[in-house]
């Protein structure tokens, strides 16, 4: 019993032992330091937080300066994401530390209730020791009783029980202390509990103020959102603008692109087949230099062989047209003269206020619209035709009459003769048509400015003097308008070297070689004319007016020698004056004036009708102008008359002397004589010419009267007349 009840106690000292070390102050100490340490940390933690979260708000109050939106946005939303990374791990730690709290507080009712078994198993224990004791304090009394073994066993026992109680008295008071000991760490516990509840206050706050810190966060978020999502908003605003621009530039882009596509495939095609050309081409361009010098090469030959064949057939052709132009020439002279070499034209002035008014200015003279030829005069209520070579009605200007006339004028320059009678009553317009106006000249100026200009046009070849002289004959007396001594007569005379030629001694002769010359002489001629007389219109009606011009011409390359006269001849008035009864000087000058003007008809009759003699030595008029009217010189009678109804018997007697004049026909008699006159070898060639005669059949020579056989002539002369008329 003894052994086992030291086991007991053994065993009661080891679970003792046991139960110290596990009611042992350290753990709980421990765990006591540990929290303390971890609510440290936490409370400065918590100090972080909030300067973190001072910081932030003072960020978030201070106005955003230099950095641009989105920069603060990004780090902004980096701050944010920091601090809710932040706020997530004091979240974690919180709901950790929450967990410890919980293991602790759980560890702690654990505690309790362990301490609590041991201290009812102790008081079982105290109890079954009690129990024991008494059991064995029984025993021991019953041993007592027994023999001396138990007396032994009971002295031991009773050793042995003082050490037990002494054993035991330790173990109470070690019970004692434990007991002590629970009760401080039920106070230590008590504390804890209190620090515990403090530190879970603490733990409120925080969390308060964390979901506080959280609330502003989440304003801040949402006030950051709210920034973000307008910006957003812009962005894609802005974004939505510019891809709306961009569409529209995206579309136009894009049909231009289909323009330049269908273009391109249009010009595909084309640029092949321009490819194919340009090959081509630049084949033809490699061989064309050897090319274009073969063509040149032929076509040099061909171009001077055609020069060749050119200059040849011009020269055949200058030839021929230069022999045309001859044979021309000689036709038309030819027929000039078949037709006479004597022109009677018509000039109709227009009524002028000098005519006066009423009945007797009416106009009386009416033209052919058909025929330039004819003319009517209506005289005494009938009505009188009148056929010329030509008639210019009073709208004709000076231009038109001087084309009709210019023909005439540089026939002289070929060495022709001719000559141009103004006639007509007084102030039918004969100095009109002869001198004309200075703004508007006559026949006179424009004549001389033609020769001027047609001698210019041959000078290449020709040297040509052209001099001209003024005179008057009045009442059958010859002056000079241009000399010193105008009332000199002077006088008419064959020249002596027998050429049968006429010529005034004395007479002036200017040599002309400009308009302006001209202008000089005609003014000084007019000077002259005036001084000389008293009243020059009355005098100039009463006498001649002549203007001769002679052109002398030299061919260089011949030695040929030409002379030409153009008698320009402003007659004197026809009017019968002797008629009406006037007497002495008036008388006189009438019948001088008659008598020349008749003469100067009976001249131009004879010469047309071709007669054997004419009557030249009839008046001073025309004598001196015989070798300007006769042979082949060419005359035109220039009739002017007045429409004026009191001219008519005055207009009458022109006209009619006009067509008299005119009238005449080539009769054979007088054509048989005439044709003894021809003067020139060129005639005769013509008439062979148009004959179709062998040459050398007639061929009188020179300008002499030597006179073929007249029946030869006279046959040849009637058929050329014959050829004429067929050929019209
Ligand atoms: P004549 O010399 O025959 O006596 P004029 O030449 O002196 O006649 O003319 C008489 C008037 O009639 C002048 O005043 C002249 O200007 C004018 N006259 C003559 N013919 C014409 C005409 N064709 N056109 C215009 N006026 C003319
Ligand atoms: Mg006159």
């Amino acid at each position: 019993q003894v052994e086992t009840l030291k086991a007991k106690l053994l065993e009661q000292a080891q679970e003792i032992s046991r139960l110290r070390s596990e009611l042992g102050g350290t753990d709980a100490e421990k765990h006591r330091d540990l929290l303390a340490a971890e609510n440290e940390r936490l409370r400065q933690e918590m100090k972080a937080c909030e300067g973190e979260l001072r910081e932030l708000q003072r960020q978030q109050q201070a106005p955003c300066r230099d950095c641009p939106h989105l920069q603060e946005n990004a780090v902004l939303q980096e701050q944010l994401s920091q601090l809710q990374r932040e706020a997530e791990e004091a979240r974690a730690k919180l709901v950790e530390l929450d967990l410890e709290v919980q293991q602790k507080t759980n560890r702690l009712a654990e505690v309790e209730l362990r301490l609590k078994d041991s201290l009812a198993e102790r008081a079982e224990e105290e109890e079954r020791l009690s129990r024991r004791l008494r059991d064995s304090q029984e025993t021991i009394a019953s041993l007592k009783s027994q023999p001396q073994q138990i007396k032994y066993i009971i002295k031991t026992v009773e050793v042995e029980s003082a050490k037990a109680k002494q054993a035991l008295c330790e173990t109470q008071s070690r019970n004692q202390y434990l007991q002590e000991q629970v009760g401080m760490q039920k106070q230590v516990l008590k504390e804890m509990e209190q620090q515990l509840q403090s530190s879970q206050k603490t733990e409120a706050q925080l969390r308060a103020q964390i979901m506080m810190y959280e609330a502003e966060l989440e304003r801040a978020h949402g006030q950051m959102l709210e920034e973000m999502q307008a910006m957003e908003e812009e962005k894609n605003h802005a974004i939505e603008e510019a891809f709306s621009r961009a569409q529209v530039e995206m579309k136009a882009v894009h049909e231009n692109l289909a323009g330049v596509r269908t273009n391109l495939l249009t010009l595909q095609p084309a640029l092949r087949t321009l490819t194919h050309d340009y090959n081509s081409l630049k084949r033809q361009v490699r061989d064309f230099p050897l090319l274009l010098q073969e063509t040149l090469r032929s076509a040099r030959a061909e171009i001077s062989q055609a020069i060749e064949e050119v200059h040849s057939t011009n020269r055949e052709l200058l030839r021929k047209y230069r022999r045309e132009l001859q044979l021309r020439k000689k036709c038309h002279n030819e027929l000039v003269r078949l037709k006479g070499n004597i022109r009677v034209f018509g000039r109709v002035r227009p009524i002028t206020k000098e005519d006066g008014e009423g009945p007797e200015a009416a106009n009386a003279v009416t033209f052919d619209a058909d025929d330039d030829a004819v003319l009517y005069l209506l005289h005494k209520g009938k009505q009188v035709s009148f056929e010329l070579d030509k008639v210019f009605p009073p709208q004709a200007s000076q231009e038109e009459v001087f084309q009709e006339v210019q023909a005439l004028v540089t026939s002289c320059i070929d060495g022709y003769n001719v000559c141009i009678f103004a006639y007509g009553q007084t102030g039918a317009g004969k100095t009109y048509t002869m001198e004309g106006t200075a703004a508007n000249p006559g026949i006179n100026q424009r004549a001389l400015q033609l020769l001027f200009s047609e001698v210019r046009g041959k000078a290449a070849d020709w040297d040509y003097a052209i001099t001209v002289s003024a005179a008057e004959i009045y009442n059958e007396a010859l002056r000079d308008l241009l000399g010193k001594e105008p009332q000199e007569k002077l006088e008419i005379k064959l020249c002596p070297d027998g050429s049968g030629q006429l010529y005034v001694p004395g007479l002036t002769e200017f040599r002309v070689q400009s308009v302006e010359d001209i202008n000089k002489v005609f003014e000084f001629g007019h000077v002259k004319r005036v001084t000389e007389c008293t009243n020059l219109n009355e005098h100039s009606s009463r006498s001649h007016a002549l203007l001769i011009v002679t052109v002398r011409g030299l061919d260089r390359s011949t030695g040929l020698r030409t002379t030409g006269k153009l008698n320009l001849v402003d007659l004197a008035g026809s009017e019968r004056v002797g008629r009406s009864g006037a007497e002495g000087s008036r008388l006189r000058e009438a019948q001088h004036i008659n008598k020349s003007l008749s003469a100067l008809g009976d001249v131009i009759y004879a010469l047309r009708s071709r007669q054997g003699h004419v009557p030249f030595r009839n008046s001073k008029l025309t004598y001196l102008l015989q070798d300007s009217l006769s042979g082949d010189s060419k005359t035109l009678m220039m009739v002017q008359v007045s429409p004026a109804e009191k001219n008519t018997s005055e207009t009458l007697c022109s006209l009619k002397f006009a067509e008299r004049v005119r009238s005449v026909e080539l009769g054979p008699v007088s054509r048989k004589a005439e044709l003894g006159s021809w003067p020139s070898q060129e005639h005769l060639e013509v008439i062979k010419t148009l004959l179709g005669d062998s040459p050398g059949s007639a061929a009188p020579a020179g300008r002499g009267h030597a006179s073929p056989s007249p029946g030869q002539l006279s046959s040849r002369s009637a058929s050329i007349r014959r050829k004429l008329q067929t050929s019209g």
